[in-house]
């Protein structure tokens, strides 16, 4: 089975749950300096609840699951649920995705409990700046665990990253390099609008830009990097790491390769992520729903999901919910 056909012919395989909403950082584009007001620990969805879900999801053909946040790693014993997930039958893929501060402690463990992948996000290479950039954070702390990562096997470490104009868009070539220097697959992600947020750099100003390096090669599913929806990638001759591009501001084909729900922590099921629809799944999970009775709910959901999203222009705001509630 490949997946769940949607209205428009799409083939939906990938499932990006969100375990919490909150978060040790405040990156600017995301969070508020005060952060978001916390939901209750009773409106989160319990690991059991999480299983159920993505049991009645994979029987219906999802087959890769990304787990997410907020920062998925401060939710107490992320491994168990890992672990729990792992052995739910039809799962290819389990993968993360973290800011990073968190993984030299857990890399080990993340790898044992059966994580597949984890994608790390760096927005800067200069101390000062990711301070700025993170409110909170530390780029040490990062830096040593992405090494780990590598370490304990998770290779390759994919990193996401944001440019915004004015702010880190200086360092475009630096992070271009690195899947020569290091080995990293570098994605750059186009900042969606919010409000308060910078200014989003064109992926195409970034190509022509990262040019200067060498001629970028388009770079057909190579050693599974490619094939996980909506992003383009790219090889420099002689580099070890691929270049990504994810551009849902300046790409007109960007949402015909969509490829995903969302799941939110208080188990809300996002058909797009900058859509506003939303499938409640949790007062049927906490009302015993049956398998069957979860799985039209999900059929339906995707049954929702809309052809494209509407986001032009430059100045849309996700009203319902921060980023860091549905996950990125
Ligand atoms: N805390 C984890 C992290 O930062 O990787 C996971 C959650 S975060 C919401 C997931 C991804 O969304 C990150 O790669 C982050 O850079 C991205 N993201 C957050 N806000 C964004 C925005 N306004 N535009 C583009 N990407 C954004
Ligand atoms: Fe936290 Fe990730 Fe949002 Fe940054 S992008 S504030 S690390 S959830």
């Amino acid at each position: 089975m490949t997946g769940i056909l949607d209205s428009f012919g799409r083939s939906i395989n990938y499932l990006r749950i969100s375990v919490t909403d909150r978060c040790n950082l405040r990156c600017l584009y995301c969070m508020p300096p005060e952060g978001v007001p916390q939901m209750p620990h009773s409106e989160i969805l319990s690991y059991e609840e999480i299983r159920t879900v993505v049991r009645a999801a994979t029987e219906l053909g999802i087959c890769k699951i990304r787990l997410t946040g907020g920062e998925p790693l401060v939710r107490a014993e992320l491994p168990k649920l890992i672990r729990m997930l792992s052995q739910v039958e039809g799962i290819e893929e389990l993968s993360l995705t973290t800011n990073g501060t968190f993984l030299k402690k857990y890399a080990l463990e993340l790898k044992q409990a059966g994580v597949s992948r984890v994608n790390v996000s760096l927005d800067t290479l200069k101390p000062d700046k990711f301070r700025c950039i993170t409110r909170l954070g530390e780029l040490k702390t990062v830096l040593e665990g992405i090494e780990a990562a590598k370490e304990v096997g998770f290779d390759p470490v994919k990193i996401n990253t944001v440019i915004m104009q004015g702010i880190n868009d200086d360092e475009i070539l630096d992070f271009a390099k690195m899947p020569y220097e290091y080995g990293w697959h570098v994605r750059f992600i186009e900042l969606m609008p919010f409000k308060g947020a910078a200014e989003f750099v064109p992926s195409v100003e970034l190509r022509q830009h990262i040019s200067l390096l060498g001629k970028l090669e388009p770079c057909p599913d190579s050693i599974g990097i490619t094939g996980n929806g909506p992003a383009i990638y790219y090889r420099l001759a002689g580099a070890k790491g691929t270049i990504g591009f994810v551009s849902p501001l300046t790409e007109t084909s960007f949402c015909s390769r969509c490829n995903r729900m969302r799941l939110t922590p208080d188990g809300k099921l996002r058909p797009c992520l900058l859509g506003e629809d939303e499938v409640d799944l949790k007062m049927p999970l906490r009302n015993n729903a049956s398998m069957n009775e979860l799985k039209c709910l999900i059929l339906k959901a995707v049954a929702s999901k809309p052809e494209h999203h509407h986001l032009v222009g430059g100045n849309v705001r996700l009203v319902n919910r921060k980023m860091s509630q549905i996950g990125g």
